[in-house]
């Protein structure tokens, strides 16, 4: 777990108006923030340099109280999940699960990688599918493979790029309701980009508005969504 604090982070993509202007924020150890605002407004950029797949252009990004903007993103600790799962179609789920502790190479013995791949996959209710191939799973499932992918890496937080914006209503109201049930009891810092109002109104502790790259509010959601 580890608080994430963004301090007047700048973003720009060549000479053009910056994708992310002078954005503070700071996130609680253990907190669940949702990024939300219309399409192209900053919230992949902003969440990308977060996990160390883009340079900030100005501005300082603390993760646990270490300033990381020059960290690669290996030297970060997080763990990202995508909306189109970005699995390996030749392994199983267990080793797609496996994957992020077998690239660590010697730090993860069979037995430990065994124990973390089997606690995500309970967690998950993966357990009777770990022997099967990806094109075999649902879509629901293929989304449950990737954040077991997470969770096993034991990050310091979760980033979640519109994880459920491929799947449909009722399975975007299950895994809606496990991605909280799974948040809650592993209490690790998470920062979530969703279009969807439901997931804004109901996963989130606070709900941090983007607009044209700048934070233009930050409240609960009860703040933000419900009428005074
Ligand atoms: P969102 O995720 O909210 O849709 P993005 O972060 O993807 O927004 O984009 C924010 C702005 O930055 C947009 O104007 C977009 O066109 C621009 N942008 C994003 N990625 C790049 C890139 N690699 N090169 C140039 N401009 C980019
Ligand atoms: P590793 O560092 O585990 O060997 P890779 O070589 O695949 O991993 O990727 C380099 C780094 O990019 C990873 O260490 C990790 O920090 C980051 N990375 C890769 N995939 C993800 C992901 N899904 N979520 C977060 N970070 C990732």
């Amino acid at each position: 777990m580890a608080t994430i604090t963004l301090d007047h982070i700048v973003k720009k993509y060549g000479d053009g108006f910056p994708a992310v202007n002078d954005v503070s924020l700071d996130i609680k150890d253990g907190e669940f923030v949702i990024l939300v605002g219309p399409s192209g407004c900053g919230k992949s950029t902003l969440l990308r340099m977060i996990v160390g797949l883009e340079d900030i252009t100005d501005g300082d990004l603390t993760i646990g109280g270490t300033r990381v903007n020059d960290k690669a993103p290996r030297d970060r600790n997080l763990a990202m999940v995508f909306q189109n799962y970005a699995l390996y179609p030749h392994l199983s789920v267990f080793e797609n699960i496996a994957f992020p502790l077998r690239l660590a190479k010697g730090k993860h013995s069979d037995e430990e990688v065994e124990r973390r791949v089997r606690e995500a996959a309970d967690l998950l209710e993966l357990r009777e599918h770990l022997e099967r191939k990806p094109a075999n799973l649902s879509g629901g499932q293929r989304q449950r493979v990737a954040m077991g992918r997470a969770i096993v890496r034991q990050a310091d937080a979760f980033l979640f790029d519109e994880p459920l914006s491929n799947l449909d209503a009722k399975l975007r109201g299950q895994m809606r309701t496990e991605i909280a049930r799974m948040q809650r009891r592993l209490g690790t810092t998470t920062v979530y980009v969703t279009h969807d109002q439901t997931e804004a109104m109901t996963l989130g502790d606070r709900v941090a508005v983007l607009r044209k790259g700048e934070l233009q509010q930050v409240a609960s959601p009860r703040e933000l969504y419900e009428e005074p």
